[in-house]
């Protein structure tokens, strides 16, 4: 494996701090590793920007790359092109849904706990804004749905 195979092997299994079951590369966060002048880059593309967890995961990776032997490795950040639900694994969509959260699917949201169809929306804010907070009318139970973008 080479440098930047093993470095994105590393930065991809961080946790997301919000979301633990979600690793960064569930996400689609981890945009680029690159050498440049003997230097391993890595770029991450935060979920939201202004999103509290962006820089927790940012010194997470970083924290990472440190211990798997990349001490000299440097985190930067992408804002440009703005992250999307789209580049959420298909894995990852399953792991939410395992979580009790509903994934950002386009099309009819479904209860993650027994499948239902017939849901509500009761808030467009859930427990972080990335999140809407939703009930199914047929197990009664809340949950929350993780938004499109
Ligand atoms: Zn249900």
């Amino acid at each position: 494996m080479s440098r930047t195979e093993e470095a994105r092997r590393l930065a991809e299994a961080v946790p997301d701090p919000e979301i633990p079951v979600l690793t960064a590369g569930d996400l689609g966060l981890v945009r680029m590793v690159e050498e440049d002048g003997g230097r391993l880059v890595v770029r991450l593309t935060p979920t939201y920007s202004g999103c509290p967890a962006s820089e927790a995961i940012r010194r997470d990776v970083e924290a990472a790359l440190a211990s798997g032997g990349f001490a000299d490795a440097v985190v930067e950040t992408s804002l440009a092109p703005a992250w999307t639900t789209d580049w959420m694994s298909e894995a990852g969509k399953t792991k939410l849904a395992a979580y009790g959260i509903a994934p950002p699917v386009r099309g009819p949201v479904s209860c993650p706990h027994c499948g239902g169809a017939a849901v509500e929306e009761l808030s467009r804010f859930g427990s972080t804004p990335c999140k809407a907070l939703w009930r199914c009318l047929g197990c009664r139970e809340p949950f929350e749905r993780f938004k499109c973008l």
